[in-house]
């Protein structure tokens, strides 16, 4: 075995222990397939070896591996009885990229390879079909000339639509055999006039360039912004498959599609896809014409008249079903498979695991299980943590006026309002303003990936379920409705039409990518219900994991929301908050604007109150369960007060005259605020303000227990330590409040102290500072801040620079560094080593980022805490954490 290039059929496939890393997704698949004795069409896979080797050699294929691939021709030749560049009975290629996971219409396919001046005459009198065989050729000129040579698409474009104006007709099938040949010299003079070159007759000069431009394919921007949206390695590279060509459009016994074996959109077990009669595979994806659907069922639901697949060429049909149900079973997965009929004989193209919404993910998983096909585990690793996002999504409020102004396919679900956009450039540029927008396209093509990412929602006029916006609105989660022919989009006017009405850019619409409406203005939203699937696989995600998860949440909204969606406490409850309330903010002020004791004390003593209630909501929700509250942490002079009016208001509370005020504000301005006077570094220079949380926390609790109500068993975190005696002297704080707390009321308060270990001396030193601290909590924002010594606030200017680099392959802040990993482990065991009891726990973002998870897990904490919404998220992280842990 050589690594390098696979025949479908060899069994030298199957003893390669990853194959997809080797022969990329769709090319392990073929061979799989191929094994199965599926009718694939002969052929072979070129592996993500020779990628590495392609780019090592300065983007060359050497002479070993043209003489390897001339030698795998022959093989297919022999197999299909056709010849590479005969002038009888010519063989045609495709030949496509493949890499390790799918990256939908992000690398480049070629079809119809072979064709030229000559081969096109054997074609078409092989086939008795010449105006199928010009088509073909003007295609792969078509197709060749923009992806090999660079000639760009609307060049050929332009030639067919001006020839169809001046013959008089609209449609491309009108045109007929001299047609296309006309248009065929036209296509070969736009090459040489625009490349200075022929376009090629040889055969293998054609493959060996096709091949070539797929692997170029890889390092295109396209493919780079997707690798990067998505977490994929540049290092992984991709295979090609060259494949003995089959045609759908022959005939009308001829068709091609795209089949689900069960609905990608809601789950239920029927298979759901699209085809054309007489077409080939880019027709259906690229959403040029309409396709028709597979199931008498699906067409019967969608009111659709044209006949399905199902009705129009039912043997056909039945075997395609067939060969689904044998491939779910195989895989025991949902399978996204390509066919084509030609001549009324059924080829596979290819099959992987489907992409679905993360409704009907969860719902295949669980359903499978009742099916007996996977175990438990298994479904539990099925569902992407992240993808829960959507499915935690609001729905729209049915009870408030909705106006539908037209609707389209429930291409990927979730409700959304923005404003309407119609350039991908727009989306970019109101999203850097912090402004939603809804992208409006006729089609989207790979170009729009970042706008698509920019905007909340998608909205096309044209294409179906399987439309590049379909699919790639799935993928990022982003509730999409495609297909919308109700709409009509003109972009030079920037506006789009309904029978009823016309929307101008910058109009606000609400999209519904659960039913496929399009809704004038905003539509209020209803918080999602976890129920069914959804509870019955977080039942055995919980049944499964070690780790606790925690909320981070300082409101009684957010923290009743968090223990619905099963928060098993608060992990960081960030009181500062609690003080920019416009009722306290005043008093807040006061407080750090006085200048002697008396005055802040008796500042402390209005905020005091409003505290006390916090807690007491926040306790009551979080009954049986326990609470991290942190103490003040960010620097003082973020309430100061800013504009004249304020300052006068505060002013005439202390009693002072503007000009001092003005004065003390300017005192308390900090260089590097991020560095400054906060965290327990305030607690130090005013311990008057810590002790009054403290006094509000334990009051809170004294009352909640002389009241026999339930509550939270609270735990007191201080912030920024980095030194024993920090720790200490706030623990000692603590102790006495409780201690007056406690007596004043003849009651006894159970809780702990701990700390935020978010500096890199209190990782180092941890075994000092456990002496004192009954827990740790990682505080992996500030944490990463400070290994990196990068600023949170302003990293968003050059992260991207960082990434595009490859300096970074992901934001720190995001996913867990390194570097900061090796702090977090040396805090666990030297804080272990001291204390054999110590809790230990993360509340920063990382929490609430599956592959942090992962680490935390290993790293032996006892709890995650993240934002509520990523709450589930976080429950099926762990679990999968707890399943893969002896894996990277
Ligand atoms: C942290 O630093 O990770 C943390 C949770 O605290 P904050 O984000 O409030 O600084
Ligand atoms: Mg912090």
């Amino acid at each position: 075995m050589n690594n390098l290039i696979f025949n479908f059929k060899s069994k030298d496939s199957k003893k390669i222990k990853n194959p997809k890393n080797l022969l990329g997704g769709k090319g392990a698949n073929l061979s799989e397939m191929g094994r199965m004795g599926l009718p694939v069409p002969p052929g072979f896979t070129i592996s993500t070896k020779v990628c590495e080797i392609f780019y090592k050699d300065k983007k060359k294929l050497n002479s070993k591996l043209t003489n390897q691939i001339k030698k795998e021709i022959k093989k297919i030749e022999k197999d299909v009885s056709k010849k590479f560049g005969d002038l009888k009975n010519p063989l045609l290629l495709s030949v496509r990229s493949g890499a390790r996971v799918s990256m939908p219409g992000m690398m480049d396919t070629i079809l119809n390879l072979g064709l030229n001046d000559k081969t096109v005459v054997a074609l078409a009198n092989k086939t008795s079909n010449g105006r199928f065989a010009k088509d073909s050729y003007r295609r792969f000129i078509q197709m060749y000339g923009n992806v090999v040579m660079g000639v760009e698409s609307y060049n050929f474009e332009e030639l067919i639509e001006n020839y169809k104006l001046t013959k008089g007709v609209l449609l491309d099938t009108d045109l007929d055999e001299e047609d296309w040949d006309g248009l065929i010299n036209d296509f070969k003079n736009v090459v040489k006039e625009k490349t200075s070159k022929d376009f090629p007759q040889d055969v293998y000069h054609q493959l060996f360039g096709a091949i070539s431009a797929v692997f170029l394919s890889w390092e295109s921007k396209r493919a780079k912004v997707y690798r990067k949206l998505n977490q994929i390695p540049s290092e992984w590279g991709t295979a090609v498959n060259v494949q003995s060509m089959v045609f759908g459009n022959m005939g009308n016994d001829c068709a091609t599609g795209v089949v689900f074996t069960r609905n990608p959109s809601d789950g239920s077990n029927d298979i759901y896809g699209e085809y054309l009669i007489n077409a080939q595979g880019e027709d259906v994806v690229a959403g040029t014409r309409t396709p028709q659907y597979i199931t008498k069922k699906a067409r019967k639901e969608a009111k659709v008249v044209d006949a399905s697949m199902e009705e129009s060429m039912p043997e056909v049909y039945h075997k395609l079903y067939k060969i689904l149900k044998k491939l779910e079973k195989h895989y025991k997965d949902m399978q996204d498979v390509e066919f084509t009929v030609e001549s009324n004989k059924l080829w596979i193209l290819q099959t992987r695991s489907g992409k679905r919404t993360s409704k009907s993910a969860v719902k295949i998983a669980v359903d499978m299980v009742r099916e007996k096909l996977i175990n438990k585990n298994d479904a539990v690793l099925r569902v992407d943590p992240n993808s829960l996002d959507t499915l935690l999504h609001p729905t729209l409020d049915e009870r408030s006026s909705i106006k539908v102004i037209a609707n389209g396919l429930p291409a990927s679900p979730g409700a959304v309002s923005g404003k309407v956009v119609f350039s991908s450039e727009e989306a970019e540029r109101l999203n850097e303003m912090m402004q939603d927008t809804i992208l409006v396209r006729v089609e989207t093509s790979p170009e729009d990936i970042q706008g698509m990412h920019a905007a909340k929602g998608i909205l096309t006029s044209r294409g179906g379920m399987t439309s590049h916006a379909a699919v790639v609105a799935r993928g990022m989660g982003r509730p999409c409705v495609s297909g919308s022919s109700e709409i009509e989009i003109n972009y030079d006017k920037k506006v789009f039409k309904t029978s009823s009405t016309e929307i101008k850019e910058g109009e606000t619409i609400t999209i519904d990518g659960s039913t496929g409406r399009i809704i004038l203005g905003t539509v209020p939203t209803i918080k999602p219900e976890i129920s069914g699937d959804f509870s019955k696989l977080m039942s055995w995600a919980d049944k499964i994991r070690k780790l606790k998860v925690r909320t981070n949440s300082e409101t009684p909204l957010d923290t009743q929301t968090a223990r619905d969606f099963g928060a098993e406490g608060i992990g960081l409850c960030r009181t500062e908050h609690m003080f920019f309330d416009e009722e306290r903010i005043l008093s807040v002020r006061e407080m750090i604007l006085s200048k002697t004791l008396d005055d802040r004390s008796n500042a402390l003593k209005k905020i005091l109150p409003h505290q006390k209630k916090d807690f007491m909501e926040i306790f009551k929700i979080m009954h049986g369960l326990p609470v991290t509250v942190r103490l003040l942490d960010p620097p003082l002079h973020e309430f100061l007060p800013k504009s004249d009016k304020e300052i006068s208001e505060v002013a005439n509370v202390v009693g002072s005259d503007k000009k001092d005020i003005e004065s003390r504000i300017e005192e308390l301005h900090e260089q590097n605020p991020m560095l400054g006077h906060r965290g327990c570094r305030l607690g130090i220079s005013f311990p008057e303000i810590y002790e009054m949380q403290c006094r509000a926390i334990f009051e809170a609790l004294a009352d909640l227990k002389k009241n026999k109500q339930k509550f939270a068993f609270p735990e007191i975190m201080i912030p920024l330590v980095s030194t024993e005696a920090e720790i200490k002297i706030m623990k000692d704080l603590v102790i006495n409040t409780a201690r007056k707390v406690q007596k004043e009321n003849k009651t006894k308060i159970e809780f702990l102290v701990g700390t935020m270990i978010e500096l890199p001396r209190a990782a180092i030193k941890a075994d000092d500072i456990a002496k004192h601290a009954e827990f740790f909590s990682f505080g992996t924002n500030d944490l990463t801040q400070t290994t990196f010594g990068i600023s949170r606030d302003d990293s968003g200017k050059f992260l991207n620079d960082y990434i595009d680099n490859k300096i970074f392959t992901i934001d720190p802040f995001v996913s867990i560094d390194d570097g900061v990993k090796d702090l977090v482990e040396i805090a666990v065991s030297k804080g272990k080593k001291q204390n054999k009891k110590i809790k230990l726990g993360i509340c920063g973002e990382h929490g609430g980022d599956p592959k942090s998870i992962k680490f935390c897990s290993k790293a032996g904490l006892n709890y995650v805490s993240c934002s509520p919404y990523r709450v589930p998220i976080a429950r099926l992280a762990a679990a999968q954490a707890e399943l893969t842990k002896n894996k990277n």
